[in-house]
């Protein structure tokens, strides 16, 4: 029994959801006449209150558009120093639209929207960029599957329109967030000017995203999806993965949260654990021992088929989903106990 904890992103599809993708009526969604994907993309608007949204093939390639489409070369964008969007897209904000990172020094890679405040530059000034987009990140993933407080978010929201900047959510656990904190998609799709959804995180697709926005914003970001190469053709048979995942797979995340918690109170009783961060949500992340090899630990795990990452400066990340069950849980358990430092 493999137990593999790297990433909600690790799970394949169900049987269901196979039979399901198998079904799907497709066409060629280049020419927008794939009806499984503008299914998918009319379910999501509908159900964010958004005007429209539009496939991709990665939560990376919507974020980039949505920064492509809301800034120009040599502007600045507004994120925490742990953004996903800074850290893990290889430079694209800089590659894909020419602009750089004002990084704020957020807790758990959330922020105060008096730090936004801060960060935003005179539009006067030469000498200084341009600040014209602020992204956030709702569960937070470098700061352990953290949730945003609603109303610090309305705060931001606030800023950015006083100094007419965009608003966009890199929400690729953003079901993770609504089902732990039960707010509903219109929470957010009133909030923010763009959002990004990842279907193949926590929610078990396969593969794909969605950005969702205006009419405006989605007609734009048909263009730099193209140009970035990510316009697909018979894309439906994964469009088809994400309606099932939404129709299916949404209030089960309840049950990634639990495990991650049980996990949590079996950490806690070992005196090898130095550190557990608060868990909120599927993502946990953990320190050891100063005493302990943290490469002896994650050897002695992957020996028994247990599979997690380390994040760096001794922090350690286990990510509970849908192909971890309760029979895992038991199994890791039994294996944590019984490494020796
Ligand atoms: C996974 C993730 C993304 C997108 O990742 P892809 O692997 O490109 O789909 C974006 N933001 C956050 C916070 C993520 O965790």
């Amino acid at each position: 029994m493999e137990i593999n904890l790297i990433s909600d992103t690790v799970t394949k599809p169900t049987r269901e959801m196979l039979s399901f993708m198998m079904e799907a009526e497709v066409g060629d969604d280049v020419f927008m006449a794939d009806p499984t994907v503008i299914k998918l993309q009319e379910k999501l608007a509908k159900m964010f209150g958004m005007q429209d949204a539009l496939f991709f093939p990665s939560g990376t390639m919507a974020n980039q558009t949505a920064i492509k489409l809301h800034t120009k070369p040599a502007d600045q964008l507004i994120c925490d120093k742990w953004a996903h969007v800074y850290n893990y897209e290889g430079g694209g904000a800089a590659f894909n639209s020419g602009v750089s990172c004002s990084l704020i020094d957020g807790s758990r890679g959330m922020f105060r929207a008096e730090q936004v405040k801060y960060a935003v530059h005179d539009p006067e000034n030469i000498h200084i960029p341009e600040t014209t987009l602020v992204a956030v990140e709702n569960t937070t993933n470098k700061g352990g599957g953290a949730c945003w407080d609603y109303n610090e978010l309305i705060k931001i929201k606030n800023v950015c329109n006083e100094y007419n900047m965009a608003y966009h959510l890199d929400g690729a656990r953003l079901f993770n967030a609504m089902v732990e904190k039960n707010e509903t998609p219109k929470d957010y799709g009133k909030l923010f000017d763009t959002i990004s959804i990842c279907l193949s995180k926590g929610l078990g697709a396969p593969v794909g995203s969605v950005l969702l926005g205006s009419k405006e914003h989605i007609k734009k970001a048909l263009r730099i999806r193209k140009l970035f190469g990510g316009a697909m053709r018979q894309c439906g048979y994964l469009a088809a993965a994400g309606i099932y995942a939404l129709d299916h797979h949404i209030m089960r995340l309840k049950e990634d949260h639990l495990r991650a918690k049980k996990i949590g109170e079996i950490l806690s009783g070992l005196s090898y654990v130095s550190n557990i961060e608060k868990i909120e949500t599927n993502i946990l992340i953990f320190n050891l021992d100063k005493s302990v090899s943290e490469n002896e630990f994650i050897e002695f795990l992957n020996k028994h088929s247990i599979y997690l990452i380390s994040m760096g400066e001794g922090k350690l990340r286990l990510v509970t989903h849908l192909d971890f069950t309760d029979k895992m849980l038991d199994k890791l358990e039994q294996v944590l106990k019984k490494f020796k430092v």
